[in-house]
C-alpha cells in the first residue's frame, strides 16, 4: 500500500491486509497442480544432485579402492558388502582376505551401499592414509601405520 492510498482512506491503517493467505493460495485445484509441479522440480533437482555426486566420485582414488577392495554379494536372505584386506603370502604374492562388512535383508538401494562403502573407506581396520603421499591405501599396502609401502621403498629405502 502506498502513502497515497493510506491518505485516501483517511489514514485508517486498520485495513484488512490485501495479501491474505486465502488470496495468495487460490483454490485447492490450483494448489494441487502447483504441488505437483513443485514435486517434479524437486525430483529433477535430486537427479541433478545425484549426477553431480557421481561425477565427483568418478576418477577419485577412492573409487579405485572401492572397485578393487569391495564387493557386494547376494546371500540367501539378502545382500552383503564385503571388504578385502591385502595379505602377503610372499614378498610379491598379494592375496585378498574378504571380510563381511555390512549385511542387508533384501536388496539395499544405491545410497545405502554408497554410505556403507564410505564408512568402510574411513575404517582404519581396512584403509589408512599415508602420511607421506596422503593417499588412502588398503592396510595391507601400508608399511606401518604412518607410511605406505610405495613411500617406504621410495623414501626409506625399504625393500619389500
Ligand atoms: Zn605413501
Amino acid at each position: 500500500m502506498t502513502i497515497e492510498e493510506v491518505k485516501a482512506r483517511g489514514y485508517n491503517l486498520d485495513i484488512k491486509n490485501p495479501h491474505t493467505v486465502a488470496d495468495d493460495y487460490g483454490d485447492p485445484e490450483e494448489l494441487l497442480t502447483r504441488l505437483d509441479e513443485a514435486e517434479k522440480e524437486a525430483d529433477s533437482l535430486r537427479d541433478q544432485l545425484k549426477a553431480i555426486l557421481r561425477d565427483a566420485l568418478v576418477g577419485s582414488p577412492d573409487v579405485e579402492l572401492i572397485d578393487a577392495f569391495m564387493r557386494t554379494r547376494e546371500t540367501g536372505e539378502g545382500t552383503v558388502l564385503e571388504v578385502a584386506v591385502v595379505e602377503w603370502h610372499g614378498p610379491h604374492e598379494p592375496g585378498l582376505r574378504w571380510e563381511e562388512y555390512q549385511s542387508w535383508i533384501g536388496t539395499p538401494n544405491d545410497g545405502e551401499v554408497k554410505t556403507a562403502q564410505l564408512r568402510a573407506l574411513a575404517d582404519p581396520e581396512f584403509f589408512m592414509q599415508c602420511g607421506r603421499c596422503g593417499e588412502r591405501c588398503n592396510v595391507g599396502n601400508m608399511h606401518d601405520n604412518t607410511i605406505c609401502q610405495g613411500c617406504a621403498e621410495r623414501y626409506l629405502g625399504v625393500v619389500h
